[in-house]
């Protein structure tokens, strides 16, 4: 029985893809520019058109495999006014 009705609900998802309930979803954009701090562009699908972002897959440390702190906004510059600390 519960073979059943895993196989006819797997049968749901793999219907057509225009199949979606109307006027429900969001502007799908399948070609959304995503734009970063670091200079770099690409596109993915998004419901904007345009994405503004701090960090990406370019700049981020982890994929650098640089250490650094990642500093977008200014905290730690701010830090080390607030306390005269000189690095
Ligand atoms: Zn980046």
């Amino acid at each position: 029985m519960n073979i059943f009705l895993t196989v006819k609900n797997m049968q749901a998802f793999t219907q057509e893809p225009n199949s979606m309930k109307p006027d429900i979803h969001p502007k799908y954009f399948p070609d959304a520019k995503v734009i970063c701090s670091c200079g770099d562009t690409f596109t993915t699908g998004a419901t904007q058109q345009e994405l503004k972002i701090e960090i990406c897959s370019t700049c981020h440390p982890f994929f650098t495999g640089e250490q650094r702190i990642v500093d977008t906004e200014g905290r730690v510059e701010r830090l080390r006014r607030r306390y005269n600390l000189n690095s």
